[in-house]
């Protein structure tokens, strides 16, 4: 069996080790336009701000490996097309043409920035390779300041990154609230204030109109105003790379990236696709979504190489759980947050609580922040978000489980947890007191 594999990075790479480990026999190929493959791209913000020593340091997957598991790796080299009855990928490397053959086809082709199509936002420096990477460590050597455009994940990132360089920041973002793919806007105004005390300047509703490039610096003209920066960042989203799917007729679905069956399985048999190119399935909702990380990457890239190769695997629905860190405050995520339930139609009940990661007589115990939502017709968890200084990210993780088992707000509350003074308190903030201010809640209500 002969597998082609489109795409190199999280999903590619993952495909191509499980496609090798259910048959030790199979011809593997992967294309990957890009000089290096299998890099982390979530370590980029790190890299950047310094505390990651060098980019190479991001590379996960050494030459070495490729030798190991048997994978033909072919560098700058792009696919063109795909000719599904012969069985074809023509790919272009340095000029010149070449047609693979395969017998199955896994697209992990990831995504495409997006840029605002403001004028002058061409110019603008954006973050997705190391040599985006690079060129804005480059770009801020010769920099006082950065105006980066849009306040979601890799924004802030960047953001922290850059100040951490010492540049003099502002982040704009058009909606009236940073991060709104993660949080509500009361979890975003704490955020926003944690920042802001790290002197990151933040504009919320404020749109690009157009950038400017003078002598050194840019001028740039907002809806609310204007200013002026040595560097300009977009941080705008990204849309899946669907082109080669499209003209190879596969189905795309209504998020816009691939339409695939839970297998990975596109609408041509033997073409399978995964990472963010695919659309997946909310748990919640069981509406299609995207799913823009590295963790959805690596599964269903896990899943298509075990079907490609023969095997059987099915990719789970998803939660989009996330976390960051930005200085010493943690941000994670998993679910839908109220407004987004709320939009997808259902009718919620929230609790947000704030209080201490340990005893708060301990010497280090950390402020934290946590918003639970519940679906108000069962009573089911179905969204959390955290703001803490530390273990945010297993805190979510716990409630990314309970979201998945069915958990209730009487489940969450009677929850029983371990307690010890320099650890932990005997109410878990993230469980028992949001789940009590959200009964409380509900008592007052029928009174
Ligand atoms: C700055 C930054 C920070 C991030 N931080 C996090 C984080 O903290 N946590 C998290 O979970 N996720 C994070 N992510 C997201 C995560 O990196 C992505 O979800 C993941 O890389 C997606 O993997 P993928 O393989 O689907 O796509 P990609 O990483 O985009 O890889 C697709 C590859 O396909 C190649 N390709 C495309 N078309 C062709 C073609 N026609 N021929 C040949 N090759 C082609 C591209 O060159 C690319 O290398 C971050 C992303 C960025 C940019």
């Amino acid at each position: 069996v002969r597998i082609g594999i489109i795409g190199c990075n999280a999903a590619g790479i993952s495909a191509a080790s499980a496609a090798r480990k259910n048959d030790r026999k199979a011809e593997i190929f992967l294309v990957e336009s890009e000089e290096v493959a299998a890099y982390s791209r979530c370590g980029l913000p790190h890299a950047i701000s310094g505390e990651v020593t060098d980019f190479a340091n991001l590379i996960v997957f050494p030459r070495s490996y490729y030798k190991l598991m048997r994978l033909d790796l072919r560098l700058r080299t792009t696919a063109k097309s795909i000719d599904l009855k012969e069985k074809r990928l023509v790919v272009e490397y340095e000029g010149k043409e070449e047609c693979l053959q395969f017998d199955r086809l896994v697209l992990a082709t990831g995504s495409n920035l997006f840029s605002p199509p403001a004028r002058g936002m061409e110019l603008a420096y954006h973050l997705r390779t190391i040599a985006d990477g690079k060129g804005i460590c480059a770009a801020a050597e010769a920099s006082s300041s950065a105006v980066i455009v849009g306040g979601g994940l890799i924004g802030l990132e960047m953001a922290v990154a850059l100040r951490q360089k010492g540049l003099k920041i502002s982040l704009v973002e058009m909606l009236p609230q940073i991060a709104p793919n993660m949080l509500d806007s009361d979890m975003a105004q704490i955020l926003q204030g944690r920042l802001e005390q790290r002197d990151i300047e933040i504009l919320t509703g404020s749109t690009i109109q157009y950038v400017q490039r003078e002598a050194k610096s840019s001028n740039i003209v907002l809806s609310t105003g204007s200013m002026k920066a040595d560097l300009v960042i977009a941080a705008t989203g990204i849309r899946p790379n669907t082109e080669l799917a499209r003209s190879a007729g596969l189905r795309i679905g209504e998020s816009g990236g691939i339409w695939v069956n839970p297998r990975l399985q596109t609408s041509v048999e033997d073409i399978y696709a995964a990472g963010e190119c695919v659309e997946l399935l909310n748990f919640i909702t069981g509406r299609p979504v995207l799913s823009q990380f590295g963790t959805s990457a690596v599964r269903s890239g896990r899943v298509a190489g075990t079907n490609a190769a023969g095997g059987y695997a099915t990719m789970p629905r998803v939660l989009n759980s996330a976390v960051s860190k930005l200085f010493e405050t943690q941000v994670g995520v998993t679910g839908l947050t109220e407004s987004q339930a709320e939009k997808q139609g259902l009718t919620t009940i929230s609790g947000i609580m704030g209080g201490k990661t340990k005893a708060p007589y301990y010497p280090g115990s950390k402020n934290i922040f946590a918003k639970l939502t519940f679906n108000r017709e069962n009573m089911k968890l179905v969204g959390a978000q955290i703001i803490g200084e530390e273990e945010v990210t297993q805190r979510i993780n716990m409630l990314s489980m309970a979201i998945k088992g069915g958990m209730t707000v009487w489940d969450l509350e009677l929850a029983e947890t371990c307690y010890t003074p320099p650890l932990a308190e005997p109410w878990e903030v993230s469980l028992h007191e949001a789940s009590q201010s959200v009964l409380a809640k509900m008592k007052n209500r029928k009174n």
